[in-house]
């Protein structure tokens, strides 16, 4: 690393410290985890012209027992420019990489490879949240990595770090971990743009929808929270909120998103193949609430309000077509769950207007 060091002293002159002062601002301006993570790859690309840069993102699954690492490219960034954004699997990544990534997640440091071929090193980075949990790594392809440059890259992914945990955090309810509402207009959003997006090269290859899934909100309600408020005490109520969050974690699956949308009301953004999946889900989630013996409390019921989201004008449609599904739900005998398109295709509601979903949505 000395020698390293000595034959790149002239790194530091040539990037400026401003540049870099820069870059930090730029990257941290974003709150939105996928473009922080774009303004990471650009800047590096950026201050580093003549490399490449590859942001992959890393979760573990648990197979039978056994847990493995799921990797998708976030990023590909050169010359300043981000080229892709596609998922890709492990079994698209070439074997030398998943080595490194394997060695890199073993070992919990930078580790590296040269390419004779193309004089060129890889150098791999992991990322780890502040409780040691990886859930990045970023390939940095260079034909002269300097000790500098690994140094001010390090840097960066530390800040870049420490910033994501400050942002997720800041996205959790604090009382039952759970996301918070905050983020929620911006979940749906996002979905909704994938469906046009989706829905436009569908329609170009004569299909539906890019993988033929369906997204559905999900919005729960507590029955008669009040009724346990009341009889046992803000603090059983608390603990009931608590324990319903942790059941609904071991319901939905790890990609699926739970938000605390307010006092006793949840929602849950889930993907499935079909719509008897989806009531499956929902169905599966009101009797396993409804079969829980709450400590001191017994048993507490929820009602279920869904829509799917297709390509509605705005999160605020959607959330109102859920909770009209859910007012249906409450009005008909509670601990059940409705779904806003069969009830409108009986007959049973009027559709949700625009106006009614621009005013303050009045939920349970
Ligand atoms: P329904 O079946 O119609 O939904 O009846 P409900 O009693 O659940 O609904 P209502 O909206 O009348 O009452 C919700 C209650 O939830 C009132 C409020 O005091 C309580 N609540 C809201 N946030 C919290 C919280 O953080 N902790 C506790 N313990 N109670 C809360
Ligand atoms: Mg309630
Ligand atoms: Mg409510």
């Amino acid at each position: 690393m000395m020698q390293d060091r000595r034959s790149n002293c002239g790194f530091t002159s040539k990037l400026s410290t401003l540049k870099i002062v820069d870059s930090l601002a730029e990257i941290t301006r974003y709150k939105d985890r996928e473009l922080l993570e774009r303004s990471l790859a650009v800047t590096l690309s950026e201050l580093f012209l003549s490399d490449e840069f590859r942001f992959y993102r890393i979760t573990t699954v648990d197979v039978d027992g056994i847990i493995e690492l799921r990797l998708s490219l976030l990023t590909y960034a050169n010359q300043g420019v981000v080229i892709s954004e596609h998922q890709i699997h492990e079994h698209e990544l070439p074997p030398w990489l998943l080595e490194l990534v394997t060695q890199a997640v073993e070992t919990q440091a930078l580790v590296e490879r040269h390419d004779p071929e193309n004089a060129a090193t890889h150098i791999l980075y992991p990322v780890y949240t502040k409780h040691d949990d990886i859930y990045g790594m970023l390939l940095h392809k260079s034909k002269q990595a300097s000790f500098e440059s690994r140094r001010l890259i390090y840097g960066l992914l530390r800040i870049y770090s420490n910033y994501l945990s400050l942002l997720e955090e800041s996205h959790r309810d604090t009382l039952t971990n759970l996301l918070n509402r905050e983020i929620l207009d911006s979940e749906i959003t996002k979905i909704i743009v994938s469906n046009a997006q989706y829905h436009d090269y569908a329609a170009a290859k004569r299909r539906r929808t890019l993988d033929g899934s369906h997204a559905w909100l999900c919005l729960l309600d507590v029955d008669h929270f009040k009724r346990i408020n009341d009889e046992w005490g803000h603090l059983y109520g608390d603990e009931v909120l608590i324990l319903l969050a942790r059941q609904l974690e071991n319901i939905f699956r790890k990609e699926d998103l739970l938000f605390r949308y307010g006092g006793e009301e949840f929602v849950a953004l889930f993907r499935t193949f079909s719509c008897e999946d989806a009531q499956m889900v929902c169905e599966r989630t009101r009797n396993t609430i409804a079969q829980y013996s709450f400590p001191g409390v017994g048993r507490v019921t929820i009602s279920i309000g869904v829509a799917e989201i297709t390509r509605q004008p705005g999160s605020s449609i959607v959330l109102g077509q859920a909770d009209k599904a859910l007012y249906y739900a409450k009005e008909h005998g509670r601990n059940q769950s409705c779904f806003y398109d069969n009830l409108l295709a009986q007959g049973l509601i009027e559709p949700q207007t625009i106006n009614q979903s621009k005013s303050s949505i009045d939920f349970f």
